[in-house]
């Protein structure tokens, strides 16, 4: 079957006043239909630079990306994009910023407000539909980017790190969401993560990074039973696989970031 991404030898270099900077290399990764991919993988590898190009938003240095069997040529509306940073528009309300895919589809706004209102109310906003951005904490305002991702349904969600700014309480909470919410719905989501316990508690698949320039080292399955519970952070399979992938991160060169 056609993957629903395909990464093919993927670099990435960027060009700046200070020189040439190589962010990616060789990079290989494919997300079936319904899969759930976290890519792990230390800090300033590439993880960003990776969901860039997936989203069309970034151009390959070379290699060859794919949706659907399709080459990515920008931008799509099957795809669903949650950024590191929430970069929501300042002038616009809550509810207006979630519901700007809708508006940039050219979709009637008033079709989509009772989902909108729901996602709010998923990510634990409800009563902030009026609110603008600098209203919001850190982590409120990514919940609005999170709600933000899934506004239009798309089958693919590429999310950057997207619980990372979060308290630990919401964290949790929004990963439960999150894996409710793609068993229900059979999207395929490529997850991209610092923490070696959230890829396992959510992922099918763990794509390992090694540092800049990130390319994979290994792809760890986690066949732990779903629904993942508070019960299988305590098991022993769990904590088996977090421990084999913290082999991967624990002889970092000085001064490199360590995942969690
Ligand atoms: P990660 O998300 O894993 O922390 P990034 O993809 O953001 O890593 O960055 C990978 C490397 O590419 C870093 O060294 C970063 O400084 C560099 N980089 C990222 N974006 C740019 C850019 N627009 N221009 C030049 N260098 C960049
Ligand atoms: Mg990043």
């Amino acid at each position: 079957m056609t993957p629903r991404l395909s990464i093919e030898n993927l670099s990435v270099t960027y060009a700046s006043a200070r020189g040439r900077l190589t962010a990616v290399r060789d990079l290989n990764l494919q997300v079936a239909d319904g899969e759930f991919v976290a890519v792990l993988g230390p800090s300033g590898c590439g993880k960003s630079t990776l969901l860039n190009i997936a989203s069309g938003l970034l151009k390959p240095s070379s290699g060859k990306v794919q949706i659907q069997g399709q080459p990515v040529a920008g931008p799509r509306r099957d795809v669903g994009i949650v950024f590191q940073q929430p970069t929501l528009l300042p002038w616009k309300t809550v509810l207006q910023n979630v519901l700007v895919p809708v508006e940039a589809m050219g979709l009637r706004v008033e079709d989509h407000m009772d989902r909108a209102r729901a996602l709010i109310r998923l990510v634990r906003l409800e009563g902030f539909e009026g609110h603008y951005p600098n209203e919001l904490s850190g982590g409120m305002q990514q919940r609005v980017g999170i709600a933000r991702g899934f506004m239009h349904d798309p089958q693919l969600l590429l999310m950057d790190e997207p619980f990372a700014a979060l308290d630990a309480m919401t964290r949790e909470h929004m990963s439960d969401e999150l894996q409710d919410m793609w068993r229900q719905s059979g999207k395929s989501v490529l997850f991209i993560t610092h923490s070696i316990p959230e890829a396992v508690y959510l992922a099918d698949r763990v794509v390992v990074l090694s540092e800049r320039p990130g390319t994979v080292v290994d792809v760890i399955d986690v066949p732990l039973p779903r629904p993942r519970t508070i019960a299988t952070l305590g098991s022993a399979e769990f904590n088996a696989i977090c421990n084999r992938l913290r082999l991967f991160f624990r002889t970092p060169a000085p001064g490199k970031g360590e995942p969690e």
